[in-house]
């Protein structure tokens, strides 16, 4: 025999049995009618005028209290008929159900159906698979089937209303009760719980949002790197390619991802690379087919000099590149030195 240690608050009333007759083989479950706190309903059964209590109350916040021992006997699920005579079923009263079972009463409205909060709904389910477990238990049978009374084998769930003429556990647990025991049973085989209505709720309005907020960004990105990549891979017009081919061989662009967009930077980089091009194709040494003689006449006759070597030795005369006007008097002065034979 031992005690739910789900109890967070406890409060032992003399209305009770001691010791319990049989060995706990049944649970029931009952209404309190009023969405009282656990320390309420364990506090109300203290009053021994009423003649009432149960084993463990829920409140509607889902705390669990206990009023009486699970050693003993609740006075919790007793009625009579208008006689003043115990109501029995099979021969069993309220009183012997109680003699048997861990009574539990429930935090409710106190109008019909005497519905429950979503909290005392979970902390019935833990109660009762707490209790399953501790009292060897194996699983929770319900067949809303009054006859099944004392055969625990067939039915260990029972409620107030067969005993006694009242309403209690109310509709609202009463339509649920197989839902209750299907999840009971359900976590006592060690099965992954359903979600509550709280936490689908919780991950509706906190995950989800956060999912969206770490994925569409990547999604997006996602789809423009491909929109980029698929136009990157696509081949230049043809009337572009010689322009390209123009500028590969100046060193300007390197032709890639030809229909790609530039930003700012690459636009600077391009004109930069373009000033040096330029600047370069007239510092080659090229020259047009039509001065080769004066060329040569004046390479031979030292009046131009080159502004320096190649690494292969040969000199860089840069014929294409301007010339500036120290440049031009120093080459008028050499022919003047020339024809005057100083040469
Ligand atoms: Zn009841």
């Amino acid at each position: 025999m031992s005690e739910s240690k789900l109890a967070t608050y406890i409060n032992i009333t003399t209305n009770r049995t001691h010791p319990r007759r049989n060995k706990i083989d049944t649970v029931t479950p009952h209404c309190y009618v009023g969405q009282v706190s656990a320390q309420r309903g364990v506090d109300g059964f203290m009053k021994t005028s009423r003649a009432a209590s149960c084993q463990y109350v829920i409140g509607y916040d889902g705390q669990i209290g206990q009023s009486v021992s699970e050693a003993d006997r609740a006075w919790t699920s007793g009625g009579t008929d208008k006689y003043g005579n115990a109501i029995r079923v099979n021969g069993i009263s309220g009183g012997d159900n109680d003699h048997r079972a861990i009574t539990i009463e429930i935090a409710s409205d106190s109008f019909h159906p005497y519905k429950i909060t979503a909290q005392a709904y979970e902390a019935l389910i833990k109660l009762f698979v707490d209790i399953c477990q501790r009292n060897n238990i194996p699983k929770l049978r319900w067949e809303a089937d009054k006859t099944l009374v004392g055969k625990p084998a067939q039915q260990n769930v029972t409620v107030h209303r067969w005993f006694a003429n009242k309403a209690c556990p109310g509709d609202y647990i009463y339509n649920e009760l197989p839902n209750i025991v299907k999840e009971v049973n359900k976590r006592l085989k060690g099965e992954p719980e359903d979600m509550t209505q709280a936490e689908t709720e919780r991950l509706i309005q906190t995950i989800v949002p956060t999912l969206i907020k770490n994925t569409v960004p990547g999604l997006i990105n996602a789809a423009l790197a491909e929109q980029i990549s698929t136009r990157q891979n696509q081949p230049p017009d043809s009337w572009a390619q010689n322009i390209i081919a123009l500028a590969r061989e100046m060193g300007i662009a390197d032709g890639s991802r030809p229909r790609d967009y530039i930003t700012r930077q690459e636009a600077v980089q391009l004109a930069f690379n373009a000033k040096d091009a330029f600047t370069a194709a007239l510092l080659d040494n090229d020259a047009a087919a039509y001065s080769e003689d004066a060329r040569k006449w004046a390479t031979d006759n030292g009046l131009v000099q080159g502004i320096g070597t190649f690494e292969d030795g040969t000199k860089n005369y840069a014929w294409e590149s301007p010339v500036s006007r120290e440049q031009m008097v120093t080459l008028l002065y050499r022919l003047e030195q020339l024809n005057r034979g100083d040469f």
